[in-house]
């Protein structure tokens, strides 16, 4: 069972933080705690208890599928957790730096005035940043249940379609194939307004001589996935060509350099020094990367701003891009995970340029 390890790793944390309790929110965190796959509850943790609380709607879920000492049913959230933290005799408590401030302040008002609240941020991110075999087999089903995903509506990414009706489709095929839930709003950004790093699908109709960036990904059992390709439609000009090929170079050495002990930071250095050196330094204003797992983007950020070296069973992506203000843009994105000795690319859609209607 995963889940008595996972409660260790809580009490490993709350003996460094010095903490006597833990109070904790966040979905994803009590998913990966507990089991709990509903959308509202809350976990208090103790070196030695956890209980859950959850209100009447979740009870029968809870008893199905959380692992716990305790499960309790609250009215109020707020009111749940007060009794719970007085029945373990608590003073330093720590909480998600996701806790709601209103929520926060009501527990402060109406909970003991011993009570010392801590909030943490990158404390809590270490919980869930290197992932088991059994996560990494998630994330790789959810990958896998995409690219089948994509290849079913491909026929449809064609000049005179809208990039909604692209979205939609493989939106509408992810579910059909299994999915949970697409990862994000799907971005199917074509022309000029590949420029837009989030440019979610539009009205805008398809037109060849173009690029399309499409990124998207899946949920699956919790887990996401996350990729994007940028595909194009008949002869494009050679100023869009030699940019993808700028980005796509800028992709193939920062992937080749994932291992352990590599700064995160380092391997965003190595795809921006390349697009620099192209001279596009300006046209790419994002970090290289996000970890991936029970949140789309969670720990670790591969930025320049990174202080992380990349550790064995990490997985994040590399995504780097140029977008050219009115004129469009590309984006080429894996997910990689850091293995023992190197790394292993988990999504698979090839990154080749690839002109769909010459093909
Ligand atoms: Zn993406
Ligand atoms: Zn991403």
């Amino acid at each position: 069972m995963v889940y008595p390890q996972r409660r260790q790793k809580v009490a490993n944390l709350l003996g460094a933080l010095n903490l006597d309790a833990l109070v904790l929110c966040q979905a994803e965190n009590l998913r990966y705690l507990c089991g709990f796959s509903g959308s509202d509850g809350a976990l208090v943790a103790t070196a030695d208890k956890l209980v859950f609380l959850t209100d009447s709607r979740y009870t029968t879920q809870a008893e199905a599928e959380v692992s716990a000492d305790h499960i309790c049913e609250y009215r109020t959230k707020v009111d749940g957790i007060i009794a719970q933290l007085q029945g373990f005799g608590v003073e330093r408590v720590g909480f998600e730096a996701s806790l709601a401030f209103g929520t926060f302040r009501d527990l402060q008002d109406k909970g003991d005035a011993v009570w010392q609240w801590r909030h943490l941020r990158d404390e809590l991110q270490g919980l869930r940043l290197h992932k088991s075999a059994e996560e990494i087999r998630c994330i790789a089903s959810a990958a896998e249940l995409h690219v089948t995903a994509l290849a079913e509506v491909e026929d449809l990414i064609r000049p005179g379609v809208r990039e909604k009706d692209v979205a939609l489709a493989l939106e509408f095929a992810l579910r059909r194939l299994g999915a949970e839930e697409k990862a994000f709003d799907t971005i199917v950004a074509s022309g000029p307004r590949g420029a837009l790093p989030h440019g979610v699908a539009s009205d805008r109709v398809l037109a060849g001589g173009e690029l399309v960036t499409i990124d998207f990904g899946c949920r699956l059992a919790g887990y996401h996935s996350d990729e994007t390709v940028t595909l194009a439609l008949g002869h494009v000009p050679e100023k869009l060509r030699s940019i993808f090929e700028v980005v796509l170079e800028a992709h193939d050495r920062a992937l080749a350099a994932v291992a352990p002990g590599v700064a995160l930071a380092e391997l965003d250095r190595i795809a921006r020094d390349h697009i620099k050196t192209c001279g596009y330094a300006d046209y790419f204003g994002h970090g290289l990367g996000h970890g991936v797992g029970l949140e789309v983007h969670e720990a670790p950020t591969v930025s320049s701003r990174s202080q992380a070296l990349a550790e064995a069973g990490m997985v994040f992506t590399i995504e780097p891009g140029i977008y050219l203000p009115g004129v469009g843009g590309v984006r080429i994105e894996d997910m990689v995970l850091v293995t023992a000795d190197g790394h292993q690319t988990m999504t698979k859609i090839p990154k080749t340029f690839r002109n769909i209607l010459l093909n």
